[in-house]
């Protein structure tokens, strides 16, 4: 089976991981810091870059393999830190039907493709925040991407997520109370529950641990913050004993103070964070993970918002919280919550932090050295540097002056091995 899989590979021109070295000859390179350098090249040997600098300056080995790139800028694989692949658009699926009436086995089919699709747009990390019902289907997804029998992102995977008993969805108020539904999420309730379920996370895979500090379950279906201050303050300390890190996804802004205090480490959406939070997340250094194009897509199913029309309610929303936190000075590392909107398409993130005020620089480091070192990857991943992980896309022009270039992508490697060129 493996041998009838490499000549697969063989056939379809993607393994390379055989050859010797590859040098990359852009028409500029962006390593990650400020502009991109033009006439630069990259060598990748195995599965690591070895040398980057001006062309005329490298060492290459006669035999390397010499891949032109005329036109386009090199920049490191970008990384979207808040995605789902086991989740697919809302407007093909309802959210509460992909977790009611489609088996895990079929959900686990389409998030192959989705992986393959994140890839090939030059995403080639991502750090997927629970499967939706989906129980511990993000283990076997990241496996068989690692082994190579998938194409894929790297995954940094959160498993089931945790919730608060009868907080999250499918909602019980909208179904018979004499049936028990599966959930979107592991509910518990009391400390022990929560440190159990982190431990039973951990133990199944989990590389973060994600919570929901908040969810529409206030009256009127409005939302409240679930856990209670302990309970966010065992699941942070069990997984920071454990060695992972923590992810909280909470929009009001109670339930943010809370996970903050509690000691997480990002912040998902934050859309209703006051100036005061905001600036404890800048003072205690926890990670903003803002999710822009969320309520954007959302809007577009459910609210009749056509893009590039006024934005609605909640990306207003959105962007306030995500122009108030820059001001602030709080960290804002790049997560889209694609699977929302469609897999393949997480550089639309990039295109609303440009919209909403970063520079392409700004926001290029928030998906690439930023991200890096939020999973704590800088030494391997998010730069091009000697000796990180040859993980590397070519883009049509220069993003650092004009972001739709991310849309653009003609070429991604990653771990050295080419996975597309155009
Ligand atoms: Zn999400």
């Amino acid at each position: 089976m493996r041998h009838l899989l490499v000549v697969l590979a063989l056939i379809c021109g993607l393994a390379r991981a055989a050859d010797p070295a590859v040098l990359l000859e852009p028409a500029a390179v962006w390593t990650g810091d400020s502009a991109p350098h033009s006439g630069w090249a990259v060598l990748v040997e195995g599965k690591r870059i070895t040398a980057v600098g001006p062309a005329a300056s490298l060492r290459v080995p006669a035999n390397a393999r010499r891949i032109a790139l005329p036109g386009k800028t090199l920049i490191p694989g970008l990384m979207d830190l808040h995605s789902h692949v086991l989740l697919h658009p809302y407007n093909e699926v309802l959210w509460d039907d992909q977790v009611l009436k489609e088996p895990i086995e079929y959900r686990s089919m389409l998030a192959v493709r989705h992986a393959a699709l994140t890839l090939q747009s030059g995403f080639t990390t991502l750090r997927d925040l629970g499967t939706e019902g989906a129980e511990y289907a993000d283990v076997s997804i990241k496996r068989a991407i690692d082994e190579g029998i998938i194409p894929g992102p790297r995954l940094l995977i959160a498993t089931k997520a945790i919730v608060a008993t009868h907080t999250y969805g499918p909602a019980p108020r909208n179904y018979r109370h004499d049936h028990a539904f599966p959930q979107g999420a592991q509910e518990v309730t009391g400390v022990d529950e929560a440190v159990k379920a982190v431990r039973e996370q951990a133990a199944h895979g989990a590389d973060w641990i994600k919570f929901y500090a908040d969810y529409r379950f206030g009256p009127n279906g409005t939302a409240r913050p679930t856990l209670s201050q302990e309970e966010m303050n065992a699941i942070v300390q069990a997984a920071h004993q454990s060695g992972r890190k923590v992810a909280a996804h909470a929009a009001t802004d109670d339930a943010i103070r809370m996970a903050v205090l509690a000691g997480v480490d990002t912040i998902e959406h934050g859309y209703g964070a006051s100036e005061a939070t905001f600036r404890l997340m800048a003072e205690r250094k926890t990670v903003y993970v803002p999710t822009l194009t969320a309520p954007e897509a959302t809007s577009e199913y459910f609210q009749k918002y056509q893009r590039g029309g006024p934005p609605s309610a909640s990306m207003q929303q959105a962007a306030r919280a995500f122009q108030l936190a820059r001001k602030l000075g709080v960290t804002i590392a790049c997560g889209s919550d694609v699977g929302v909107f469609a897999h393949g398409t997480s550089a639309r993130e990039l295109i609303w932090m440009v919209k909403l005020g970063m520079s392409p620089l700004e926001a290029l480091r928030s998906a690439t050295v930023v991200a890096a070192q939020v999973i704590d990857k800088s030494a391997e991943l998010g730069a091009i540097q000697n000796g990180l992980l040859a993980d590397l896309v070519a883009v049509e022009g220069d993003p650092t002056r004009d972001i739709g270039a991310v849309q653009q992508v003609r070429f991604v490697m990653k771990n050295g091995e080419v996975v597309r060129h155009d």
